[in-house]
């Protein structure tokens, strides 16, 4: 949902990129500079990202910054770190890459994001895998479809763990 607020916000009905110059200026004045990483200054989220608000949308500010200096984001794609970088709060783009969510899963596993530990080897889904679940769908990006693909179970499985159908033991 905040990638959809993001793309209406920064591209016309084209899909091109829309320059907001003072939006820029004010991007750029929350990044500290370093020789290697952009550190974003802002509060990060829970996931640590960077957040830079946009015409009252919180969006994630290294995503806005391969807009910027990059250019648009492919329907469906991730803005991921390189290995060498792996600062979530960085925001510099030649440190930034656009990727798939097959990448993303192993940057999350590089990072211990998600015990995805022997997860192909296993038919059922561990507490901990339930919990990323969660966690991935309310840090917002992904759809059903997508996290479902992440652990290897259908789009409605997934849906039913998100809203609680299944294991409702576990209580976040
Ligand atoms: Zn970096």
């Amino acid at each position: 949902m905040r990638e959809d607020n993001m793309d209406r916000s920064t591209r016309n009905s084209r899909g091109q990129f829309i320059s907001h110059q003072s939006e820029h200026g004010r991007f750029l004045q929350q990044i500290n500079f370093t020789a290697d990483c952009w550190f974003w200054t802002g509060a990060p989220d829970t996931n640590g990202y960077g957040r830079f608000w946009l015409n009252g949308e919180s969006i994630q500010a290294h995503r806005y910054s391969y807009e910027l200096f990059v250019g648009p984001i492919e329907s469906g794609k991730l803005i991921l770190h390189t290995r060498e970088c792996g600062n979530r709060n960085c925001v510099n783009p030649h440190h930034l890459y656009m990727g798939t969510h097959i990448d993303n899963m192993r940057d999350m596993r590089m990072w211990g994001n998600v015990a995805v530990g022997e997860r192909q080897w296993r038919s059922k889904l561990s507490n901990a895998d339930i919990l990323n679940i969660r966690r991935i769908y309310k840090n917002g990006g992904y759809k059903y479809k997508d996290i479902g693909e992440m652990f290897s179970i259908s789009a409605s499985h997934a849906s039913r763990i998100i809203r609680g159908e299944e294991w409702k033991h576990l209580n976040l």
